[in-house]
């Protein structure tokens, strides 16, 4: 197997966490967690409901406020911003799968 040359991984992504670099690739591992009775009393009467998600391996939360006639997504927060090394710098447009998937195998391969 080709040994991918370091140079060719985007400068974006060369640095972040593993565990990052496997969100990138394959998208989050999202678990759903049980939204608190507090807030379950707080959202009472707004319309709106919220699913709490959290990613198995980054630990990022996600929460999706849902219309609660209709079932809609109707906006969703990261309540805790992104994980540590995850972003990437303001203004660079996103990160296209593939390059943490290069980024990943070109790490991989080293151990
Ligand atoms: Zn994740």
């Amino acid at each position: 197997m080709a040994r991918i040359p370091l140079s060719q991984v985007d400068e974006r992504v060369v640095n972040m966490p593993m565990v990052v670099l496997q969100c990138r690739k394959m998208g989050h591992a999202w678990q759903e967690r049980p939204l608190g009775k507090h807030r379950r009393n707080e959202l009472r009467g707004t319309g709106v409901i919220e699913e709490l998600f959290m990613c198995l391996r980054c630990k990022l939360r996600r929460c999706d406020v849902i219309d609660e006639d209709t079932y809609d997504k109707v906006g969703t927060s990261y309540p805790d911003g992104y994980p540590e090394g995850y972003a990437a710098p303001r203004g660079s447009g996103r990160i296209p799968r593939r390059e943490a998937r290069l980024a990943y195998a070109a790490r991989a391969r080293r151990g």
